[in-house]
């Protein structure tokens, strides 16, 4: 199976240097068939990313939607819109969302149902704080997050969703968990989606990686690819861990 390598750019880039990037990365990676490569970039720039990536084995993300289809929600993006403007994919439960938004795992649970009703295939994020982990309870908090933010998703519909574990300890912080434990952490993941929902779904890793260390991670048939953050917004980097990966 080819690994996924998924971009989150967070709050960064203008449309300019949204086209820069495009510019200077299909040129690097053009052609690369190794990985499948999704770029989630901010709303204003989806319909440009979009038009980049035609006809290229780039695919597109958002980084939220909401989970109702349409009405008085100002400020707010659907599903549906997105489905629309050519997006494929969409991050939901990542831990800013979660922290700075006071994303539920009830509100991502309706948020995935919503994004998988209109065809969007969801990268869907878990993973623990330093307190979870050092309490030894990571196991049992990410069984919490998997069940409650997966609730009543069909094995079906969960061959649409991608598992992102991102211990919320890495995350911008430059301090990668070890690649044995996020294997570990993978396996449980792996686990867990097989007994309660019978279904195999893809786990990524997130949280500090970079070129020097995505071979570590997906050397493992645990991790079936990454989720980048910082190390996604120059194209020379972004690029280096997608050769990486090959
Ligand atoms: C992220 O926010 O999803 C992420 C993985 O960030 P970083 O790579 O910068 O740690």
């Amino acid at each position: 199976m080819k690994k996924i390598i998924a971009a989150n750019w967070k709050m960064n880039k203008t449309l300019v240097e949204t086209k820069d990037f495009f510019r200077e990365f299909k040129s690097k990676v053009n052609a690369q068939e190794n990985c499948e490569i999704i770029i989630c970039p901010p709303f204003i720039s989806l319909t440009e990313a979009a038009n980049e990536c035609k006809n290229t084995n780039i695919k597109i993300g958002a980084q939220n939607c909401h989970y109702e289809s349409s009405g008085a929600f100002t400020g707010e993006i659907s599903a549906e819109m997105l489905c629309d403007i050519g997006v494929q994919y969409v991050i939901l439960g990542h831990s800013e969302r979660r922290k700075y938004f006071f994303e539920t795992d009830e509100m991502i649970n309706k948020k995935i149902h919503k994004a998988l009703e209109n065809d969007l295939k969801v990268i869907f994020c878990v993973g623990e704080s330093i307190e979870i982990r050092e309490k030894n309870a990571v196991n049992e908090f990410i069984a919490e997050q998997i069940n409650s933010g997966l609730k009543g998703v069909s094995k079906e519909n969960l061959r649409n969703v991608i598992v992102a574990y991102e211990p919320i300890w890495a995350i911008g912080t430059g301090k990668a968990i070890n690649s044995e434990s996020a294997c570990c952490v993978a396996r449980f993941i792996k686990k867990c989606l097989a007994d309660n929902f019978g279904s195999e779904t893809a786990v990524l890793y997130g949280g500090s990686v970079k070129p020097e260390n995505a071979n570590e991670f997906v050397k493992s048939s645990d991790i079936d690819g990454l989720l980048v953050g910082g190390a996604s917004l120059k194209a020379e980097s972004f690029a280096e861990i997608i050769f990486a990966v090959r």
